[in-house]
């Protein structure tokens, strides 16, 4: 089966997270059939699947027709052969219960047409064990959305000990064409990637707790501070439900062994049905305390090396055993459990020796299977990381970028395309990523200083032309604009100050690099804009986003909405531009600022920068809607007018079309 054959998708359970799924997949244009036991449970699914579609067309997120016609395309069901009778793929998100999925699985094998799919949303549970109720195990694989699916971007596509390649190819293109991201889990492992990662987690910090290691205050302080993950363990915790992670481990025990021995403390939490926020109360008290309030001064040095330690291990299993690379444990976690960087990336810069040891000593100490060093990771250990570093290959190969050490700890990014403007290609946006990773892993390197190759321009904007070559397709520039958001964001959220160095244009997707910089300093000639509506098109590198951030929204729509051309002062007046110098000192100053700035504490920059960036509003949801308006503009005929009309200098005469 190719994506193109799949029209209807049948949904089972209308619960928590079938009627999400049920949404998500109408939204991108299937029909489906979802189908609950009782009339009332696939109503009441309904009637939340019409909630939701208002909810985002009035935070226009797409336009009331978009959301009608979304909901057309649902149909609820009781009965299970007209459910499923014609249903090209059934994804199945049914309770968490073996049997219960059993049950519905013999059920289903006699209704569905033989081409159908199967796609299990279980968390959990064995898909090969789920696979083997059934006569089609090459045709059954997990396909795990994360909650709320209408808002969660990562799907974890999963195999099972039979599924056909053919199998995954086929779901993995329907979760991109539903907008979501899929990753690829190779084997049918317990908690597959993001709950592997996060339920030891957990674990570990009940037990630094339980063995009276450390406190609640100082593990939560430690992970929310020290580590910069977005929550603190046991606000986690009791986000998620304690039970839900108790059940998850419970599961993992069983399968790998006392390594995954749920922690008393954790166990009492269940009994007592202290389960999070849902109840109320759990290692927080939500009802008569204050919820999770967590104090910043409360690191620990031993509580974060024995999480940093526990991840370790977690990642060189999965790794070791093939059940997901570096990159894919990256991606997921990043994607599905908000972590700025992934796990593999934290190990590696916190230094995987130094895991190693202190799983070796707390092993020694206490004799508990969790802190047995798996042999992936005693191996990764001397080659001195997970990820392969270019130590032995001599320094990396960038083209369209150059990185210089100027001294004074700055680390300076030039954009090196002059012959094309300094303009932005896919290439670029790559090596922009790694040498942001090199810069950020380097001790000594305090600040970052970007700037644009030659005099005319710091950069022109986004490869037009080699975005128009391979760009008609929407989905594949949606696709561009996300990547360029991603590679940006990174840049913005980098934990040292980055200096932008302006000289010459620094139009559309270039000035939208530019406003990931902390400062900006431009010379006297420069010239900013955003070109992106004169073609037709919106800025898709967060332009919509950030610009207000710096020069407020008034500000932001006139340089959007004009398309005009703005020179320096004019932007040292709406906040944009820091500092406007000579022409000819314009590299000299922008490298005393970024090297005053690298002699400022690192930390106290980590924690501010993180701190506004945490305080901004939803901005995720606006990045999603910018990179699928993005996408769509992409196949509009006033893109080659404006495109035709750019290249001639001549008026673009746009119809609407
Ligand atoms: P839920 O209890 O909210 O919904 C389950 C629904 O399935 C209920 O409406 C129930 O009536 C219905 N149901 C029961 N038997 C059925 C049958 N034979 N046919 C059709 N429907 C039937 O549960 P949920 O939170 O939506 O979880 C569903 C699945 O998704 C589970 O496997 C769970 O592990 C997984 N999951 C949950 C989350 C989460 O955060 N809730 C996240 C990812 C995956």
């Amino acid at each position: 089966m190719e994506l193109e054959d799949i029209n209807t998708v049948a949904v089972l359970g209308a619960g928590n997270m079938g009627h999400g799924i049920a949404e998500v997949v109408a939204m991108a244009g299937y029909d489906v059939n979802m189908r609950d036991i009782k009339e009332e449970f696939v109503q009441n699914g309904y009637e939340q699947i019409e909630w939701s579609l208002n909810k985002l067309a009035e935070n226009d997120q797409l336009s009331e027709e978009e959301a009608d016609a979304a909901l057309e395309r649902v149909t609820p069901f009781v009965d299970m052969g007209e459910a499923c009778g014609d249903a090209d793929v059934v994804i199945e998100a049914v309770p968490e219960q073996m049997e219960i999925k059993k049950d519905v699985y013999t059920e289903l094998e006699d209704v569905a047409p033989d081409r159908a799919i199967f796609a299990t949303n279980t968390s959990s549970l064995s898909i090969s064990e789920l696979a083997d109720v059934t006569e089609r195990p090459g045709q059954f694989c997990g396909m795990h959305f994360f909650n709320p699916p209408v808002r969660m971007d990562l799907v974890e596509v999963i195999s099972g000990a039979e599924t056909d390649e053919e199998t995954l190819e086929v779901i993995e293109a329907l979760a991109e064409d539903v907008g979501k991201t899929p990753v690829r889990v190779h084997k049918d492992s317990p908690g597959f990637i993001v709950n592997r990662v996060l339920v030891p987690l957990m674990n570990e910090a009940c037990w630094l707790v339980h063995e009276d290691e450390a406190t609640i205050a100082a593990v939560d302080s430690t992970t929310k501070y020290g580590m910069g993950l977005p929550m603190g363990s046991f606000e986690l915790g009791d986000q998620v439900g304690n039970d839900v992670s108790y059940h998850v481990l419970e599961y993992m025990h069983e399968v790998l062994g006392d390594a995954y021995e749920p922690c008393p403390l954790l166990e009492e939490k269940v009994e007592n049905e202290e389960l999070g926020k849902k109840t109320g109360k759990g290692f927080y008290d939500y009802e008569d305390g204050d919820g999770a309030q967590i104090p910043s001064d409360e690191q620990s040095e031993l509580v974060e090396r024995r999480l940093v330690a526990s991840m370790a291990n977690e990642v060189a299993k999965l790794i070791g055993n093939d059940v997901a690379p570096p990159e894919s444990i990256d991606e997921a976690t990043k994607l599905g459990a908000g972590f700025p960087d992934g796990p593999v990336k934290l190990v590696d810069e916190f230094g995987i020796e130094d895991a190693l040891e202190t799983l070796e000593e707390a092993y020694e100490e206490t004799g508990h299977e969790r802190y047995e060093p798996a042999d992936y990771l005693e191996e990764r250990a001397e080659e001195g990381g997970f990820y392969e570093t270019d130590a032995d290959e001599g320094a990396t190969e960038f083209e369209a970028i150059r990185i210089e050490y100027p001294d004074e700890m700055v680390g300076h990014i030039v954009v090196d395309r002059p012959h094309r403007m300094n303009t932005i290609s896919s290439q670029l946006l790559a090596e922009l990523s790694e040498a942001i990773d090199l810069l950020e892993a380097d001790d000594e390197v305090r600040s970052i200083l970007l700037t644009g190759a030659g005099e005319k321009a710091f950069s022109a904007g986004a490869d037009i032309q080699s975005m128009a070559a391979g760009g008609a397709d929407p989905i594949e520039a949606t696709e561009l604009s996300k990547t360029g958001q991603t590679v940006f964001g990174k840049l913005e959220a980098c934990e040292m100050p980055v200096v932008a160095g302006i000289d010459g244009y620094c139009l559309g997707g270039g000035m939208e690099l530019s406003m990931c910089a902390d400062l900006r300093i431009a010379s006297e000639r420069s010239e900013f804009g955003q070109p992106e509506l004169d073609l037709g098109l919106i800025p898709g590198w967060g332009g919509t986003q950030r610009l207000p951030n710096i020069v407020g929204e008034g500000r932001a729509k006139e340089i959007i909405l004009t398309a005009d051309r703005f020179d320096a002062e004019t932007m040292a007046e709406y906040g944009f531009v820091n500092e406007v110098v000579d022409n000819d000192e314009l590299e000299d100053r922008a490298l005393e600022l970024a090297a005053d700035l690298a002699g400022g504490p690192p930390i106290a920059h980590r924690y501010t920068k993180r701190a506004m960036l945490a305080g901004r509003d939803d901005t995720d949801a606006g990045l999603e809607y910018e990179a699928s308006a993005f996408g769509q503009l992409m196949a509009t005929d006033d893109l080659m007018e404006g495109i035709t009309a750019f290249m001639g200098d001549d008026e673009p005469e746009f119809e609407g079309t």
